[in-house]
């Protein structure tokens, strides 16, 4: 579990205030979520076999011996709220979130512990319009923070669940058949979860892969016609895409549409952003059937990939504009009340005034960076500002001069 440091977040307040500012001009709502919920909902809604599940959540009793989970993912919690507020039936929503989730993972660059997502969710729209606005809003985002040619969108449709199934009976037959040349993990998924075989890593596995059989060819008609309307709209906007038809996702509740934003600029953990149809969820949720489409993105991979191109804007990481200190005892109530009007007048300006001490002040001053030092002196009764900045050497002035220069700095700029 990190802590993000000072230097470090002004990363994320960029990645996270684009981010808004996006989903902003596609008119979804924020929906903001507990941390914690209810075991029984990640189980019910992820899967029992499926590896967050299985070994990856923080689970405990709480003092009246009920089982809670620090949310995995955001989607459970969020059919979970939408279902218990009334907001899913009969209605479309366009929701989004973000916030932290928690898997017990093995640590590594861009796998963490405690991790943060931000993810939309929409409901109660059926037809491939809507999930492709969905991979739409990602495709702006990518846009806007420049990272478009950094990453490749990945695409599959799983089908009906009636369609899985009969793919799923055709891969365990022939997977079964070479069940010696599997890896561990893949041969105990075979009976648990066969279709995250398809994912496994492992080389000898891959090759068996090879000549399996493949989940487009068990495709229902309904679910064919949906992918290939999606591909369509993907094709006229001009988003590039590539069908991989090993994409299954490692959440149970998929069905149809899912995708995945690669990169091969972070080494192993590529996945920037992931998502997909889940239409059966809230219905087994206990709440009336109600398709939804939806997409999370790991917010700590794209900083790192913000981090790595150096696509942050230099002046949001610059944090201090003014510096404001005294050089004799006895006028700091004079620097604070100073820096108090200058704040009056110019609220976007970012002031520090020095506070305790007065020892080297001149080199403090310079030391922390800010482009504008100030700093004042009394003299035979006399307060005046001596004031510097990166194009101009030290003048002298009154405090008035002083208010005054800010002024006409801030209508200038
Ligand atoms: P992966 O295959 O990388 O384990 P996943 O399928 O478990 O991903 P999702 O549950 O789909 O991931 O989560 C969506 C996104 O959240 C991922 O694509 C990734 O960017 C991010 N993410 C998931 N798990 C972690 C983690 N432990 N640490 C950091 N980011 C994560
Ligand atoms: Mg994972």
């Amino acid at each position: 579990m990190n802590d993000i440091l000072p230097d470090q977040s002004p990363t994320w307040r960029y990645l996270e205030a684009t981010v808004e500012k996006v989903v902003g001009q596609y008119a979804y709502s924020e929906i903001r979520l507990p941390i914690v919920e209810k075991t029984e909902l990640f189980k019910r809604s992820i899967g029992e076999v499926t590896d967050i599940v299985e070994k990856e959540m923080y689970t405990f009793d709480d003092r009246n011996n009920d089982s809670l989970t620090l949310r995995p993912e955001g989607t459970a919690g969020c059919v979970r709220a939408g279902e218990e507020h009334g907001l899913l039936f009969n209605q479309t929503q366009r929701l989004w979130y973000k916030g932290p989730m928690f898997r017990y993972e093995k640590p590594q660059k861009g796998r963490y512990r405690q991790f943060h997502q931000i993810g939309i969710e929409t409901f109660g729209m059926a037809s491939a319009d809507i999930d492709a606005e969905v991979i739409m809003v990602s495709a702006r985002l990518w846009k806007e923070l420049g990272l478009l040619d950094s990453v490749r969108l990945q695409l599959n449709s799983l089908g009906s669940n009636e369609a899985r199934a009969n793919y799923r009976d055709a891969l365990v037959s022939y997977l079964d058949i070479h069940f010696d040349k599997l890896d561990e993990d893949s041969q105990r998924r075979l009976s648990s979860n066969p279709l995250r075989v398809l994912d496994s890593k492992d080389e000898s596995t891959q090759r068996v892969l090879e000549n399996a059989p493949v989940l487009s060819e068990y495709l229902d008609e309904e679910s064919a016609t949906h992918f290939s309307e999606l591909r369509d709209i993907l094709d006229r906007a001009g988003i590039a895409y590539e069908i991989n038809p090993r994409l299954v996702r490692g959440l149970d509740y998929y069905c149809k549409t899912v995708f995945e934003w690669v990169t091969d600029k972070l080494g192993a953990q590529g996945t920037v952003c992931a998502g997909g149809r889940y239409d059966g969820l809230v219905k087994q949720l206990g709440g009336r059937p109600t398709p939804a489409v939806g997409f999370a993105m790991g917010i700590e991979r794209l900083v790192l990939m913000l981090e790595t191109l150096d696509l942050v804007p230099a002046e949001l990481k610059c944090s201090l504009d003014l510096y404001l200190a005294a050089e004799q005892k006895g006028l700091q109530p004079n620097v604070l009340l100073l820096a108090e009007n200058i704040r009056q007048i110019d609220p976007e300006l970012r002031v520090m005034t020095h506070c305790s001490g007065l020892k080297n002040i001149n080199n403090k001053a310079r030391q922390t960076g800010a482009g504008q030092i100030a700093l004042l002196n009394e003299q035979e009764g006399r307060i005046s500002v001596a004031y510097w900045n990166q194009d101009n050497p030290r003048i002298d002035m009154s405090e008035q001069e002083f208010l005054a220069l800010i002024e006409s700095n801030m209508s200038s700029s």
